[in-house]
């Protein structure tokens, strides 16, 4: 039996990037608008977040926005206020304190953004993922100062592990050194794969198209047959992270899969 009672999907914001960030080698010529998400579970004991949007402050700010993207060479993320998580949460009629744990895919920018506001609940993240994080020759895709913060309270786990009943995570390394994906039972929808950068876009996964950054490739290529699998086997739907054409079919917050 499952936990899970309800998955919001939240758009979080827009990255303008070149395509060959997601797909390798493929399609240099063009620039992607790509959706950033994050997915906020109902369960029978408490509000579960998976993964933490991307922070305002970091483009909104001159001095950051110069410092974290500019100077990269990186067009900034666009965040509108109707993709800021308080606001989404509140249309939900939830706060930040009402979310007491959250699992982190990976560390990257667009994925740990909101993290300052969740110093009451735990962090859930692989090991690798923390450590090559923390203390790792990090490239500009980390911005170390919206999750390496002292009082976070980090659980760190090792491989595939079951949060709980109709959550389970698994070990999809290769994006980075320590991703995870996540699988979700829901009552009526079912099975329910969310990849994150696993495969940022759909023809990833039709054509197995690696990301364009890994750490991996073999790895990073298994995680995508892997998780093809687990939707072929279960008659599961996947609900792309960053793809900006299913983005404009995926129910949005406040609406919800059940
Ligand atoms: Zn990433």
């Amino acid at each position: 039996m499952t936990s899970i009672r309800r998955l919001y999907v939240m758009l979080c914001g827009y990255e303008v990037i070149p395509k060959t960030i997601s797909t390798r080698d493929k399609g240099s010529r063009f620039i992607l608008s790509e959706p950033i998400c994050a997915y906020l579970l109902d369960t029978e004991t408490g509000w579960v977040l998976l993964d933490a949007g991307v922070n305002p402050d970091n483009i909104r700010d001159p001095a950051r926005a110069k410092l974290h993207y500019l100077d990269h060479g990186i067009t900034l993320p666009i965040v509108r206020p109707q993709h800021e998580m308080e606001r989404q949460f509140a249309e939900i009629g939830i706060g930040f304190s009402d979310v007491k744990h959250v699992i982190l895919s990976h560390l990257h920018f667009d994925h740990s953004g909101y993290l300052r506001h969740f110093h009451h609940a735990r962090i859930s993240i692989q090991r690798r993922e923390y450590a090559f994080a923390v203390n790792g020759k990090t490239s500009f895709a980390y911005i170390a100062s919206d999750y390496d913060a002292p009082d976070l309270d980090w659980h760190l786990v090792d491989g595939d592990w079951e949060a709980q009943p109709g959550l389970t995570l698994l070990d999809t390394r290769g994006h980075t050194p320590g991703h995870q994906s996540a699988v979700v039972e829901l009552p009526e929808s079912g099975i329910i794969v969310l990849p994150f950068d696993a495969g940022d876009l759909q023809e990833n996964f039709d054509q197995e198209i690696l990301p364009g950054e890994s750490c991996d490739d073999k790895a990073a290529l298994a995680a995508i047959r892997r998780l093809k699998r687990i939707v072929a086997e279960t008659g599961g739907q996947m609900i792309l992270f960053h793809d900006p054409v299913a983005i404009q079919t995926t129910r949005l917050a406040p609406e919800f899969y059940g």
